[in-house]
């Protein structure tokens, strides 16, 4: 923050880390959009000269939203730069090996799964050339660049995609920041939710519900801060835990929207609209719930949505990240102002699109929202690293406590 020239907040509100708006009206942003619209005419043919003398009449534009795709691989290209993707590949590596070297070192993630988790980790890419999660949304209109990353299957192992909002403004990104979001992306893939549903898959009769207990011991409870055997009770993030009578609900609501129910005859000449699933329907939907990830109960229940994966990937993210914080200090390249910086950006920085610490007024935050309040985000989950509050120079920092869970976690 001290060497983004004293810019505290951005124009959204929220403590700078991406300048979208100030990338916007940068040389480097107007060259790169034009560009990118010079790609996309070039491959309008005749229609070219047509845009060339009124770029704003109808027909231009109808053919501009014709060259969509050729417009959005152009932007892309004049963002992605050959010394960006090396700069961000080079940080990507240092966090993939340092989450690796913390798994092979722990003294609480049991033997047996370790090997499972390392090769996740590793086998997790970069992939600078994908463009499917991130919102399409292109230079034109800059200051709502999509911005942060997201970790997605890819036939077999995971890939990392990192969103032209985060590519563009690189430079101006605190890098310990850039190197957070990775290390959140990467923790998705060893996250409670994927660890549940490969479990689902190697047996479909059974699963293997709450899996992650097994893998990191305590975590899942500690990070919730709650009571009971599945610490859910009182837990400060939301749990996916459906009370049995709402999960008949659930199914009924599910096969109703299915369309796949009984519709009873007309009575007294009126038609009837109803539409009744059997009881036998309810139990195979019953059963099914049962099977299920808890973190992924029926897929698209949003309203049920866990927060515990994204939670995790926040601590995790920090965890890994305190260790590199920790070694730059050591190495002389870090002082105590640059801990702070790094604390900001990272308390700043948002994995997939929100803003932990703008939440006032945002309409992000409901309970539908797969990430844990924003206070409690930086407050709790990362300040619940006592590896990460020691690196960047708050060791006395304790995380507010709750009754039931503890107020640091460890991962490792
Ligand atoms: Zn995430």
């Amino acid at each position: 923050m001290c060497r983004n020239g004293g810019r505290v907040i951005d124009s959204e509100c929220r403590l700078s880390n991406y300048n979208l708006d100030e990338f916007a009206a940068t040389p480097e942003a107007v060259a790169a959009s034009c560009a990118a619209r010079e790609a996309a005419l070039r491959t309008l043919g005749d229609q070219k000269s047509l845009c060339v003398s009124n770029p704003t009449s109808d027909v231009c534009r109808a053919a501009m939203v014709s060259r969509r795709e050729e417009f959005s691989r152009a932007e892309h290209d004049a963002v992605y730069t050959s010394s960006r993707r090396t700069r961000v590949t080079q940080m990507f590596n240092r966090v993939r090996d340092q989450y690796v070297a913390m798994i092979q070192a722990s003294t609480r993630i049991p033997q047996a799964h370790k090997q499972g988790l390392v090769d996740r980790i590793n086998s997790t890419v970069l992939d600078l050339d994908a463009r499917l999660y991130c919102s399409d949304t292109g230079l034109s209109d800059s200051a709502r660049l999509p911005v942060g990353a997201y970790n997605y299957p890819a036939g077999g192992h995971a890939a990392i995609e990192v969103c032209i909002g985060t590519m563009a403004n690189l430079e101006r990104m605190n890098p310990y920041s850039v190197m957070w979001i990775l290390a959140h992306e990467l923790s998705h893939s060893i996250d409670p939710c994927n660890l549940e549903q490969d479990a689902l898959r190697a047996a479909p009769d059974t699963g293997a519900p709450h899996q992650a207990d097994r893998v990191f011991p305590g975590l899942a409870r500690c990070l919730r801060g709650g009571a009971g055997a599945r610490a859910c009770t009182r837990a400060i993030i939301r749990c996916n835990e459906v009370p049995a009578s709402e999960r008949r609900l659930l199914c009924i609501q599910e096969l109703e929207r299915s369309g796949d129910v009984f519709r009873p005859p007309p009575e007294d000449g009126e038609a009837s609209t109803a539409l009744i699933p059997s009881e036998d329907q309810i139990t195979a939907c019953l059963t099914r719930f049962d099977r299920t990830p808890s973190c992924a109960i029926h897929g698209d229940h949003t309203h049920h949505q866990s927060q515990l994966p994204e939670s995790f990937s926040d601590f995790m993210g920090a965890e890994v990240v305190a260790r590199i914080l920790s070694q730059d200090t050591a190495a002389g390249a870090l002082d105590a102002q640059g801990q702070l910086d790094a604390l900001a950006s990272i308390a700043a920085a948002d994995g997939s699109g929100s803003a932990p610490n703008c939440e006032a007024g945002s309409g992000s935050y409901a309970t539908r929202d797969r990430y844990a309040r924003g206070h409690t985000r930086v407050n709790r989950l990362l300040m619940g690293s006592a590896a990460f509050r020691a690196a960047v120079g708050c060791p006395a920092a304790r995380a507010p406590a709750t009754r039931d869970g503890g107020a640091t976690c460890r991962g490792f």
